[in-house]
């Protein structure tokens, strides 16, 4: 996508922060993070802001996640062409986007919970003309069983501990990336193996609004 100058420096120089605070890494997150420009996905009211490294207010007291909190955590998820992909809290819907733009040829479901911010990531990714994202009405603690198992699972809201049901629809060597704690959370990266759950990598100090729900935040 051709994106207007003034954007294409905020950007630049957001891609520049982001690799000398190591934040970004991966060559194929940089090309996705440049053709998913994060002001589609932001309201007219924060654009001047939409290449700052901070989450900013999207609607219903919920936010776009920060650039890169979103970088990290693409690369951790490592998403190959052709993947079965599950997010759970889609709000603007720029992370949908990004995966989706990786995946390619594979599908990402998506799960919100305010139908609002549905109709919000609906309209975004329209503007790009993505159909490989589905945004889905629900309470995403339950994960969406209808499509699953799943390569991938990404949660983009704080658990007080993983979804009991997000571990059953992953697939086998699949893996998933959740915050996870109370105040502050660690990011959690968990592989599914023919032994068990395997924990691969764990950082901590990640502030991400709750997860709700059935098997969320009480
Ligand atoms: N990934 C988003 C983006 O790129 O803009 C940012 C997500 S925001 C930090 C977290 C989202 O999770 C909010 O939109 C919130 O409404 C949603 N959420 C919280 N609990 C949920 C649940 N149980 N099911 C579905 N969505 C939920």
């Amino acid at each position: 996508m051709k994106i207007e100058k003034k954007y294409q420096t905020a950007l630049n120089d957001l891609i520049c922060h982001l690799r000398n605070s190591r934040f970004l890494t991966d060559d194929r997150v940089e090309t996705a993070f440049r053709n998913i420009p994060r002001h589609v996905f932001v309201p007219e009211s924060e654009l001047d802001c939409a290449y700052y490294n901070e989450p900013l207010p999207i609607m219903k007291n919920q936010t776009i996640s920060q650039p890169g909190v979103v970088s990290r955590m693409t690369e951790w998820l490592d998403v190959k062409n052709g993947q079965n992909i599950l997010e759970i809290g889609t709000g603007s819907g720029w992370q949908s986007a990004i995966l989706s733009y990786l995946t390619d040829q594979g599908t990402v479901y998506s799960i919100e919970r305010h139908p609002e911010l549905v109709k919000f990531a609906q309209d975004n990714l329209k503007k790009l003309k993505i159909k490989n994202v589905h945004v889905i009405l629900g309470d995403g603690s339950l994960g969406y069983s209808k499509a699953a198992p799943y390569d991938r699972i990404i949660v983009t809201a704080a658990c007080t501990e993983i979804p009991l049901p997000l571990l059953e629809q992953l697939n086998e060597n699949g893996l998933l990336l959740a915050p996870v704690g109370d105040e502050s959370q660690s990011l959690i990266l968990l592989q599914k193996t023919a032994k068990g759950i395997v924990e691969i990598k764990n950082q901590s100090s990640y502030v991400f609004v709750p997860l709700l729900g059935k098997f969320g935040k009480k």
